[in-house]
C-alpha cells in the first residue's frame, strides 16, 4: 500500500519492530514498523468481496512474508439463484478457499446467512472473540457506507470489535464497485497493484458463480484503472485510514 503522506515506507519492514510515534499537521499518531511478519485481517460479508476490494494488497502483503486472514461473514447463501442456502454455501465456500489459495491467504466463515446478516450482541461479541483470538496487527473492512446491508452490517461489526479490543490494530475501510455499492469514499491510502494484478484477476474470476469475470470491466477494472490514475501506477487499490489507529505497513 502506498500511502500518499509517506508515513510507512517499503523500508519499514526492516527497520525494526515498534510503535513510532509520528507527528504530523499538530496531531500525533502511531504506525507500525516491524521486520516481523505482521497479521493482516480483511473482513468481508461475502466470498468474493476480500478478493475484489483489495486482492492485489492481500497478494502483495503474502508475497512479502505476511499473514493474511480473509474472514467471511457469510458464505454467501443467497448468492445463486434456483440452488439451496445449503447448496450455494457449499459451492462459494469452495470458490473462497481457492480464491485464498491463489492470494496465500488463510480463509475463516463466520457463519451468517447472506441477504440476512445480523447486528445483535451476540455478533458483537463473536467478533470481538475473533480479533481478540487472532491478535491482527492491521484490519481492513468494508467502507460503512455501502448499498448493501450484508456490507453496512460487516463494517459496522467489524469497527466495534476493533474498538472494544483497544484500537490496537492499524484500521482501514476498502470499497467495492464504488459508486453501485460503496458511496461516499474518498480514499487517503493507494497500493500500487500493477505487478500483481493477474494474480488479482485470477482469485476474482475463480468465483464463477458469480460471473465476475463477465461483470468486471464495468464495475472493479473501472476501480482499478481511476484509483491507479489516482496514485501515479497502472492499477491501484484504495483505502481510508482510521485516524484514531496507527499506520500500517505499505507492501
Ligand atoms: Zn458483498
Amino acid at each position: 500500500m502506498t500511502s500518499r503522506r509517506k508515513f510507512i515506507t517499503k523500508a519499514a519492514l526492516t527497520s525494526g519492530a515498534a510503535l513510532v510515534s509520528t507527528k504530523t499537521f499538530g496531531a500525533s499518531h502511531n504506525h507500525i514498523e516491524s521486520e516481523q511478519r505482521l497479521k493482516i485481517l480483511v473482513t468481508g460479508a461475502h466470498p468474493d468481496d476480500p478478493e475484489t476490494g483489495m486482492g492485489g494488497t492481500i497478494n502483495k502483503f503474502t508475497s512479502l512474508g505476511h499473514e493474511v486472514v480473509c474472514v467471511y461473514l457469510t458464505t454467501g447463501e443467497a448468492g445463486i439463484p434456483g440452488l439451496t442456502h445449503d447448496k450455494a454455501a457449499q459451492i462459494r465456500k469452495e470458490e473462497a478457499m481457492k480464491a485464498c489459495e491463489i492470494l496465500k491467504a488463510r480463509p475463516v466463515f463466520l457463519g451468517q446467512i447472506d441477504g440476512s446478516t445480523e447486528i445483535t450482541s451476540k455478533w458483537y461479541h463473536k467478533m470481538y472473540e475473533l480479533l481478540n483470538k487472532e491478535k491482527p496487527d492491521m484490519v481492513f473492512t468494508h467502507w460503512p457506507i455501502d448499498t448493501h446491508r450484508d456490507h453496512r452490517i460487516c463494517s459496522n461489526l467489524t469497527f466495534d470489535a476493533w474498538n472494544s479490543t483497544g484500537r490496537k490494530a492499524a484500521f482501514y475501510y476498502y470499497e467495492v464497485v464504488a459508486g453501485g455499492q460503496t458511496q461516499n469514499f474518498q480514499p487517503d491510502t493507494f497500493v500500487d497493484i500493477s505487478s500483481v494484478i493477474e494474480t488479482k484477476w485470477k482469485a476474482c474470476f475463480i468465483h464463477k458463480s458469480q460471473k465476475i469475470k463477465e461483470y468486471y470491466p464495468d464495475d472493479h477494472a473501472k476501480m482499478e484503472l481511476f484509483r491507479g490514475i489516482e496514485s501515479g501506477a497502472d492499477y491501484g487499490e484504495a483505502f481510508v485510514h482510521h485516524r484514531l489507529s496507527p499506520y500500517g505497513i505499505i507492501p
